[in-house]
């Protein structure tokens, strides 16, 4: 299944609303977050007017890897105005409505009820919403496909067995929902030891693709396990937004997302 994002591009005055690409995974830690920061920006580096939404309701990354962290995003209409990043990529977050390091304690119905807050946000200009949802199965995703009806959604494994069988549950979720799976993206694929060159698969190697191809998904490619990729993304500066390799791999996964 491939969703075409392009094609209400030109829609002009009467512009439909955004798209939306949900970014999910069967368990935390596999990188989703950072996947969906860099394929937001990436999209944008195509051209497409793209907004992020950080669904991670318990657990907000986003305003950190945007580098907007500190920043209080003002209300309009009663409607919360998305935050600007240097990347050309608007963001909200529970982050940017919470103190830093605040732990948000909620049950299942007021984390839906913040979900729609930040989605329901002035999104006009955007052409597509990349959500960054939380891992796993609950609330927040429900609501997400009751509610929102995701145009598509992108999920995030590691090569692990254990990552790959809850992926494999996600896409589940997303496919009784009736959202189609855009595709698996492989991420922490492979290591280069940046001392001896050595190449080694911690977490196993082709896992995703053989399992994408199991449950009759697309494979949309692989980002390697890259310190590169770690230390940018905790300085606020998305390796997508750069020059090299990095950017590289990730401008290819945005062109197989947008294809
Ligand atoms: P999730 O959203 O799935 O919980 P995160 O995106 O927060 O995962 O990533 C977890 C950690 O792994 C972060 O420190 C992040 O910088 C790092 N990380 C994610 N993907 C990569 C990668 N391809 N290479 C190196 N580090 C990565």
């Amino acid at each position: 299944v491939r969703i075409a994002f392009m094609a209400d591009k030109d829609a002009g005055p009467a512009k439909a609303a955004p798209r939306i690409l949900a970014v999910g995974s069967g368990k935390g830690g596999v990188g989703k977050s950072t996947l969906s920061t860099n394929l937001a920006v990436a999209l944008a580096r195509q051209g497409l007017k793209v907004g992020l939404v950080d669904a991670d309701i318990y657990g907000p990354s986003q305003a950190r890897l945007l580098g907007t962290e500190g920043t209080k995003p003002v209300a309009h209409d009663k409607r919360l105005v998305p935050v600007a990043s240097p990347w050309g990529v608007p963001v909200l977050s529970m982050a940017h409505l919470s103190e830093p390091g605040q732990a948000i304690a909620w049950r299942g119905p007021m984390a839906a009820g913040a979900l729609t807050q930040l989605l329901e946000a002035h999104w006009e200009d955007a052409d597509v919403l990349v959500v960054d949802l939380p891992p796993g199965t609950g609330d927040v995703q429900l609501t997400m496909l009751q509610k929102f009806k995701p145009a598509g959604a992108v999920i995030v494994s590691t090569p692990q067995d254990l990552a790959l069988i809850d992926a494999t549950r996600a896409i589940e979720l997303f496919t009784k929902g009736g959202v189609p799976i855009v595709g698996l993206v492989e991420n922490m694929a492979g290591y280069i030891c940046p001392h001896c060159g050595e190449e080694s698969d911690p977490f196993g190697c082709g896992g995703a693709q053989a399992s994408a191809e199991e449950v009759g998904v697309p494979f949309l490619g692989r980002i390697p396990l890259d310190i590169a990729i770690r230390t940018q993304s905790d300085a606020g500066t998305p390796p997508a937004a750069g020059e090299g390799k990095q950017a590289e791999a990730f401008a290819a996964l945005g062109q197989q997302v947008a294809a």
